[in-house]
């Protein structure tokens, strides 16, 4: 089996990515908000909301937006830096980022669409014709939507920069989308070639490692059969146990090192794999 590199799963490119996760907002919750069914021992469950970013060197590829002041305030979440400036504490512009991959559209992965004046936006059909179909007429299920980065999305397509992707496809050597579904119905995940191997960011389609870990799903879900199944694909995907990176998952910046000195509890090199050999 080849992956869309042309290179054997397990091998890749003859250079890797830097891979960083950014926390840029944060939010208290209750363990029982994060799993279908509630949870027996229920407890504070804070979620924290990441932009990534792959540093290799020919390019530079941003993994989502992030949210804005707008949504911060509508939604009650602490937007404690925007995405702006948390790219900019591991150098990067996000002014003039030419590449963006959306794993999906809900408003804290695509509501800093505007902070991007200068980049093509990856994003797979189906998310797409989710966003702007039949099932957005259920308030379930648009709920985490805000209808006018949708539509700053439909606009970008009219202007060439949206690059439509179905199922797993290739977005750089070295880099690659895929198509699992379930939290959203065209959710993407993307998979990178690092010094250790295979990396995956699984954005949503894991909100914390506890989700697969225990195969509890996340409450926000279109399709729970996608979800789950979609777990064992991560697995699939990744070099390592530990190279699935859960989306929304404060022990993200617990797992893996520092990314600079001063940025503990901020940006973390998930290519570097994890401080601790396991927990
Ligand atoms: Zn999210």
């Amino acid at each position: 089996m080849t992956d869309m590199t042309g290179e054997q799963f397990g091998s890749g490119p003859p250079y890797s990515y830097e891979v960083y996760a950014v926390k840029y907002a944060e939010r208290d919750a209750l363990r029982s908000e994060h799993f279908v069914g509630g949870d027996p021992h229920d407890g504070p469950m804070p979620m924290d909301y990441y932009v990534w970013a792959l540093v290799g060197p020919a390019r530079t590829i941003v993994v989502d937006t992030g949210f804005g002041a707008a949504d911060a305030e509508a939604r009650g979440r602490r937007l404690v830096r925007t995405v702006t400036e948390a790219l900019a504490l591991i150098g990067i512009d996000a002014g003039t980022a030419a590449e963006v991959i959306l794993t999906h559209l809900h408003y804290d992965h695509v509501g800093g669409f505007a902070q991007f004046p200068a980049a093509r936006f990856h994003l797979q059909d189906r998310e797409m014709a989710f966003a702007t179909g039949r099932p957005m007429t259920r308030p379930f299920f648009r709920h985490s939507f805000t209808a006018a980065h949708v539509a700053d999305l439909v606009l970008a397509v009219h202007t060439d920069r949206v690059v439509f992707h179905d199922g797993d496809e290739a977005v750089a050597p070295g880099v690659s989308v895929h198509l699992i579904g379930g939290h959203t119905d065209g959710i993407q995940v993307v998979r990178v070639w690092t010094e250790r191997g295979w990396l995956v960011l699984a954005s949503d389609t894991s909100h914390y490692y506890e989700n697969m870990e225990t195969g509890r799903p996340f409450p926000i879900v279109f399709d729970a059969g996608a979800m789950i199944e979609g777990w064992d694909r991560l697995r699939e995907l990744a070099d390592h146990p530990d190279a699935v990176v859960p989306g929304h998952d404060p022990l993200v910046l617990e797992r893996y090192p520092v990314a600079r000195p001063g940025l503990d509890g901020i940006a973390v090199r998930l290519d570097r794999g994890r401080v601790e050999a396991a927990g």
